[in-house]
């Protein structure tokens, strides 16, 4: 079931304009283990049985699976093992995402949705090479007390409790990201200060909860 999500998800990311060709790649916890999408792998030709399991406890990350799982495990890894909230991830390299992530720059809080990623911005983490453990080092700091981040030079990752919550994240931050962008080219956003962010946080705590 959870493996079908992968796929559906994995399918509707590239459908959405979210993410080209191979790069890009989901994560979902199951039990005390993480089943992360093959590495380089068409999403379209992707199967159940191709999906690599890896225990959280195993910092080697040992996998089970017919195919090597995706070269980023080692974030996917190091964030589940880190954040018990955390069940879900989506990394991708979104167009917008990606242009402010080869400048460099960080989203500030142009737009009150920034505070759905925990904060008053989505950071931008420092460069590291795809694959290693210097690029999860980097990815874990952007991503202290927040749902998403920025990867230098690279791309995106959100995070979700669950696997649809991921991927609104990623869909939202990409938005975002455009939005800023455009809001750049015509002499740049009146920043919202921490107190305006503060009360949003609250609101949109329960943003979208039918029950409360
Ligand atoms: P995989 O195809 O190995 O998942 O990696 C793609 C990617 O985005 C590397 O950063
Ligand atoms: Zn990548």
């Amino acid at each position: 079931m959870l493996r079908a999500e992968i796929i559906a998800q994995c399918l509707a990311m590239n459908e959405a304009g979210l993410n080209h060709g191979v790069s890009g790649n989901i994560s979902a916890r199951c039990g005390d283990r993480m089943l992360i999408t093959p590495s380089g792998t068409d999403y379209t030709k992707m199967t159940r049985e191709m999906i690599a399991s890896i225990d959280l406890g195993d910092p080697e990350g040992a996998f089970e699976g017919p195919l090597k799982p995706s070269s980023e495990w080692r974030f996917h890894h190091a964030i589940m093992a880190a954040r018990s909230d955390v069940n879900s991830i989506v990394h991708a390299h979104p167009i917008y995402c990606t242009a402010l992530a080869m400048a460099r720059k960080p989203i500030p809080a142009a737009h009150y949705m920034v505070a759905i990623f925990g904060g008053a911005d989505v950071r931008c983490s420092g460069y590291a090479t795809f694959g290693t453990k210097a690029l999860s080092d980097e990815a874990l700091a952007a991503l202290d007390g927040r749902t998403a981040c920025l990867l230098a030079n690279h791309g995106m990752i959100a995070l979700g409790a669950t696997l649809d919550q991921a991927m609104w994240r990623a869909t939202e931050l990409e938005v975002l990201a455009h939005q800023y962008c455009v809001s750049l080219t015509i002499g740049g956003p009146v920043i919202l200060d921490d107190a305006a962010i503060d009360e949003t946080l609250v609101e949109i705590a329960t943003y979208g909860k039918q029950d409360v």
